[in-house]
């Protein structure tokens, strides 16, 4: 990656400057009509975020690649083989495109000191990387909303996480049951060592069933064995001692202040003591939110307390939780259950018959959207504009509720037609004409009354 530039020869055969490009394997362009579920399902998470006072926040695409390796862990799938790593040919630096939120953020408020005035809750909308095999709902680049709540050590804000997943589920229109809560406590480092021991020496038992990935991490990582997708190793998984069995007291209190916030609120979810997740760091609460609308695929959002990921990366001793969303895994749920966001065609579509009439109609045009009317103009080919039928075709497929028509006729008595493109069968909807004099006066009558979104 890091020669690209000098690895090309420098002159090229005239007949590969022809060939079509296409996007790298596993990264999606994203583009209309698709586009626009994309913004609505981020005003959504826009107006969640605000709801719960999570403030925004944004890091670097790319980090030192140590940061994973120390935030994630060594013995992690995303660490060992789906990382995009390279070195920065101008100096040697040693970089990684980022595979997940949360450490770039939680160097961020380390090197920035930002918790200095107390803890904060924050979102970010972000961009991913991970070398995996594409599929559905599986790609190289892909997308999450990402919350922390950084210096909070209570188990009410891993429940509050937990529940704004919930209202974004509602907000979205998504139906509760096609989507189930798992939870589980990783108790803390301590527990975890004394179950390790207990896994270590099962696994050993059955050490004729490990696959070549579990022989490996049998003494590395023996946890991460849970976490594993092989079928023929399902039966020995299921078997092992749980984690749960090994919790101390303040951990299991923190476990049930977490399910206490839950049963209040009428949440169900479901204990599922085989739930690690990917990432080394996490400690106590752990939960997904699964779906069983998209195969193998089904995990939307996944998230847990993160105690010690500050002190792993030179920060101060700092409580911490989050998730994280699988953007492009929420709109492939969202077309499964059919729930559709809301049309946003422009309000009007300007007809402009000749080019005469042109500079008249842009400067009304702007007039109109100065006053927050959508306004869709009329563009023309190297043709020309088309004739007066092909532009209300055209006016027509926008979706807007009106043409302007800035014909000659009115044009000569400074006066636009207002047409009404969507008053029901009589093939020409009603119409009227407005001076453009006082065209602030009925601008406001050509707003769609829009739901806000
Ligand atoms: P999986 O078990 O499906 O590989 P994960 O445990 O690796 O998921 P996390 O790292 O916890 O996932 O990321 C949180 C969410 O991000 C996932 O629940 C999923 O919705 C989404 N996600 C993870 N990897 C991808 C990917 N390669 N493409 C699209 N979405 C992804
Ligand atoms: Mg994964």
């Amino acid at each position: 990656m890091a020669d690209k530039h000098t690895a090309e020869p420098a002159e090229k055969p005239a007949a590969a400057k022809t060939e079509k490009l296409t996007a790298v394997k596993g990264m999606n362009d994203i583009l209309p009509p698709e586009s626009a579920r994309w913004e609505w399902f981020e005003a959504k998470v826009r107006a969640l975020m605000a709801r719960y006072a999570y403030a925004n926040v944004r890091t670097p695409i790319v980090e030192p690649t140590a940061l994973f390796v120390r935030g994630l862990g060594e013995v992690t799938d995303i660490v060992e083989k789906e990382m995009y790593s390279f070195v920065d040919a101008m100096n040697g630096d040693k970089l990684t495109l980022r595979p997940e939120a949360t450490a770039g953020i939680v160097r961020a408020m380390v090197e920035h000191n930002a918790l200095y005035n107390g803890p904060m809750r924050v979102w970010s909308a972000v961009t991913l990387f991970r070398h995996e095999r594409p599929q559905k709902g599986r790609y190289r680049q892909f997308h999450q909303i990402d919350v922390e709540a950084l210096g909070f050590a209570g188990p009410e804000v891993d429940a509050e996480q937990i529940l704004m997943c919930r209202a974004l589920l509602r907000d979205l229109g998504i139906p509760m049951e096609h989507v189930r809560l798992e939870l589980n406590s990783l108790g803390q480092p301590s527990e975890r060592m004394a179950h390790r021991a207990a896994l270590i020496a099962h696994f050993e038992a059955h050490a004729d069933v490990l696959d070549e990935d579990a022989r490996r991490r049998l003494h590395s990582n023996p946890l991460r064995i849970l976490d594993t997708k092989n079928p023929a190793m399902q039966a020995i998984v299921e078997a092992a001692p749980q984690l749960m069995d090994f919790l101390g007291e303040a951990s299991l209190a923190h476990f049930n202040a977490v399910r206490a916030v839950l049963d209040a609120v009428g949440l169900s979810y479901r204990i599922n003591p085989r739930l690690v997740r990917g990432m080394d760091y996490y400690n106590l609460t752990v939960f997904e939110w699964i779906t069983d609308k998209l195969g193998s695929q089904g995990t939307v959002c996944g998230g847990g307390r993160y105690d010690g990921l500050f002190e792993q990366l030179g920060g101060k001793p700092t409580p911490a939780v989050g998730w994280g969303m699988g953007v492009e895994r929420m709109l492939l749920l969202l077309e499964a259950v059919g729930a559709q966001p809301p049309l946003s065609p422009p309000d009007v579509y300007a007809v402009v018959p000749s080019a005469e009439a042109m500079p008249t109609a842009v400067a009304a045009c702007e007039a109109l959207r100065a006053a927050g009317v959508q306004v869709q103009m009329h563009a023309g080919t190297a043709e020309g504009l088309g004739s007066f039928k092909s532009q209300f075709k055209k006016a027509d497929a926008s979706g807007a509720r009106y043409a302007l028509v800035f014909g000659a006729d009115e044009l000569a008595r400074n006066e636009v037609t207002v047409k009404s493109l969507r008053d029901g069968n009589t093939g020409g909807g009603a119409q009227r004409t407005e001076s453009l004099a006082d065209l602030a006066a009925w601008a406001p009558q050509l707003l769609t009354l829009q739901s806000p979104a």
